[in-house]
């Protein structure tokens, strides 16, 4: 193998001049920012893509659950996933609320609905599920619980760009969705993110959110903050727009050759998916024990092959964010889970590289 390093995940990118001839326009105009054309062109395209008419481009998908938060007016105890990214859990205590976990199914690694009603208290005010690695959360038990106990739900859809779930886009459920295009997402604007509601007026809401407040008259009429994204990141995505279909093909073909070499290790599993409700932008590994995850770690790490923890350590355990409450299979999975690497750049000998690595391990 060849020695430069190999990473969990590098950025799409389109070839530079397509980026260069979108950010002209910014530069002939000198508009930047404040909801430019290039960012409600990025929007219209996202709403064909997604065939849904309520995206809302955002600074980051940090800023985007911040705001689905703030939208709502939450006051009180959130119920979420200790099985996700830092971002889930601060989003909600910057905006004063209090996170619960609440434990996952150890097959499917989202937030278990057989398990949220005994979390609920006189304080609970919605429920915050993480569609993780792109798989879809059970949606329809979260819909009767927040239906039954009148809370609201905000999905983390950080995962799940281009995800469709019975007949829709993903992003179309819950009171809010929110996604990311950071970097190192599937779709990208280097930093960036979007909410998305179908409620009219919680769509009007976010908008004036994102802009200091601002009604269309540019008065203050509401606490905003700044969460606009600007004209440069929307060029980013508009150039890489056009590819993503290539993007998407690329990641369900690496996954499945990952898939058919190591699916005979008996002590490997998956990540149990519907395979057309999936996206295919991580390919996460479970192996029996923390102890066989740190030695293939450290076998991939010695070719230069540079896997992730994702997600380590389970949320419930950084004392920085709460207290500790066990969660035992979110912890579980946590210390035993490995991210491979999976993005545009990779060829498919490398794949085959990885796994010969991985086999040798077993046989
Ligand atoms: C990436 C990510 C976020 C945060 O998105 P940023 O755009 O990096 O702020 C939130 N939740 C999950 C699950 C993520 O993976």
């Amino acid at each position: 193998m060849s020695n430069k390093p190999i990473y969990v995940t590098v950025p799409s990118l389109s070839p530079m001049e397509n980026f260069v001839e979108i950010l002209k326009q910014a530069w002939d105009t000198r508009v930047l920012t404040h909801n430019g054309p290039l960012v409600q062109r990025l929007e219209k395209e996202v709403n064909k893509i997604l065939e849904l008419e309520s995206t809302i481009a955002l600074t980051n998908g940090t800023i985007a659950l911040q705001l689905a938060i703030r939208s709502l007016e939450l006051k009180g105890e959130i119920i979420t996933t200790p099985f996700s990214w830092i971002a889930t859990a601060s989003a909600i205590k910057w905006e004063g609320c209090r996170p619960v976990f609440v434990d996952i199914d150890p097959e499917t690694l989202n937030i278990d609905p057989k398990k949220i009603e005994a979390a609920i208290t006189s304080d609970t005010v919605a429920i915050m599920p993480v569609h993780v690695f792109s798989n879809p959360c059970d949606i329809d038990a979260i819909e009767e619980i927040a239906k039954r106990f009148n809370l609201k739900v905000i999905y983390d859809a950080a995962h799940s760009f281009m995800v469709n779930y019975k007949g829709k886009s993903i992003m179309e459920y819950g009171d809010v969705s929110c996604t990311s295009f950071h970097a190192t997402k599937l779709f990208n604007t280097g930093e960036g993110g979007a909410c998305f509601t179908n409620n009219v007026e919680l769509f009007e809401k976010l908008k004036r959110l994102r802009f200091f407040g601002h009604n269309e008259a540019k008065e203050i009429v509401e606490d905003g903050l700044n969460g606009k994204m600007t004209e440069i990141h929307a060029a980013v995505g508009l150039a890489n727009l056009p590819f993503l279909s290539e993007v998407l093909s690329k990641r369900k073909a690496i996954y499945n050759i990952y898939k058919e070499k190591l699916s005979h290790i008996e002590a490997i599993s998956f990540q149990r998916i519907n395979e057309s409700e999936y996206n295919y932008s991580y390919m996460p590994l479970i192996f029996n024990s923390e102890e066989e995850c740190l030695k293939i770690l450290a076998s991939l790490n010695e070719s230069n092959i540079f896997p992730r923890r994702y997600f380590y350590p389970s949320l419930n355990t950084i004392s920085a964010v709460k207290h500790y409450s066990q969660m035992k299979h979110s912890e579980d999975i946590a210390s035993r889970i490995l991210c491979l690497p999976s993005h545009n750049d990779l060829d498919f000998d490398q794949v085959n590289e990885i796994c010969d690595i991985i086999l040798k391990n077993y046989y």
